[in-house]
């Protein structure tokens, strides 16, 4: 792709943060990747200067929440080099989200492409630390200043890059997780598969009050009855019981991860009983008192496997595993971890060298 590439001059770089402190999305790097869309097409793309933009307070994104964005990692691995875990698979899921919010579809070899040339620029942001990674974050909003309900005719695409810490730097910790029903994140035929703004802004309220009452996230359950489970948090969800492995079928209000697909082929590899099912909160709570409740985990990018310590549900505590880090959950995680590090041979073809 032709691309215009402005670079931050040596002395204007900023200094590296403290890679065994970077927490979650505190820096960003000195470039990034913009693009925009106008006259229905994309424009010629560039990497300039990470920077503010400025945009008209009537930009329809403001009022009418056309964003969508995706999140994906760089990890330096296996001989310094730096990997890349499925990214066109982000980029397709991207077109999806695009589609669903009437907002126009990117070019995947093209974006790719772009991506990779900021990444090489970028390199040097990609930590060491054991653990820690570049978070990349590609983002499209509505520009178009206009008042009024339809798909707006301008938009800007952009990448920005985050270096990221470990997600676990002391190991596994289990997790205890609140399940709502009072709240719901998506409804079929809404756009919850979509990776669109407002799906996180609706899960403000109840992950804080679960927050103030100690609980690190919330479990959802679908919005008509309020008994089948969904996601935790902004990770798809798996459960063991009777050693067959779990989670939710891709009903239209879950958004489809692909380390959820990820963990559905390995374990499918690995010979597990594998379904994709509906599982309701009260199946869950029979499990755990009938004693064939082994495990329970969240999966998604940020943290690659999450292991659940305890559900709590109308007043009462479920306990998984006695509060620790299940086997499987531990054998995927390492397995995940082996594999976007580039440790492990790469034989689905998961993963890019940068
Ligand atoms: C991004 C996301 C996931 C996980 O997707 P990955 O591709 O595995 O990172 C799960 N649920 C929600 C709501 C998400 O936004």
């Amino acid at each position: 792709m032709n691309i215009s590439i402005q670079k931050v001059s040596a002395e204007n770089l900023k200094p590296k943060p403290d890679e065994n402190n970077l927490g979650f999305g505190k820096y960003f790097s000195d470039h990034m990747f913009t693009m925009t869309y106008r006259d229905g097409a994309w424009q010629k793309g560039a990497i300039e200067p990470y920077g503010n933009f400025s945009i008209n307070p009537a930009s329809m994104v403001l009022h009418y929440g056309q964003a969508i964005f995706e999140g994906l990692k760089a990890y330096r691995g296996k001989d310094e080099q730096i990997y890349l875990f499925r990214p066109k698979d982000n980029l397709a899921r991207f077109n999806r989200s695009a589609a669903r919010m009437c907002m126009p579809e990117i070019d995947i070899d093209e974006v790719y492409a772009g991506i990779r040339q900021l990444l090489e620029i970028e390199q040097d942001w990609v930590p060491s630390a054991k653990g820690a990674t570049l978070y990349i974050r590609p983002t499209m909003i509505a520009t178009e200043p206009a008042l009024g309900v339809r798909p707006a005719k301008e938009y800007i695409f952009f990448v920005i890059l985050s270096p990221v810490g470990a997600y676990y730097p002391e190991g596994f910790n289990p997790v205890k997780i609140f399940v709502t029903d009072k709240y719901v994140r998506a409804v079929r035929g809404g756009v919850g598969e979509a990776k669109t703004a407002g799906n996180y802004a609706a899960s403000i309220m109840a992950a804080i009050e679960a927050q103030a009452q100690g609980f690190t996230q919330v479990l959802w359950l679908d919005a008509c009855d309020r008994k089948s489970i969904e996601e935790v948090g902004t990770m798809n969800i798996f459960f063991v019981i009777n050693d067959e492995l779990i989670t939710p079928p891709l009903s239209g209000s879950i958004l489809p991860g692909i380390t959820r697909d990820s963990v559905l082929k390995i374990a499918r590899e690995w010979g597990l009983n594998v379904v994709e099912r509906n599982i309701t909160i009260d199946e869950v709570i029979g499990a755990s008192e009938n004693g064939s409740l082994q495990e329970v985990f969240g999966a998604g990018t940020a943290a690659i496997i999450s292991p659940v310590g305890s559900l709590y549900y109308k007043d009462q505590e479920i306990v998984v595993n006695g509060g620790k880090t299940g086997e499987l959950s531990q054998k995927l995680f390492d397995d995940l971890q082996a594999i976007q590090f580039g440790y492990k041979d790469d034989v689905k073809g998961w993963v890019d060298v940068l």
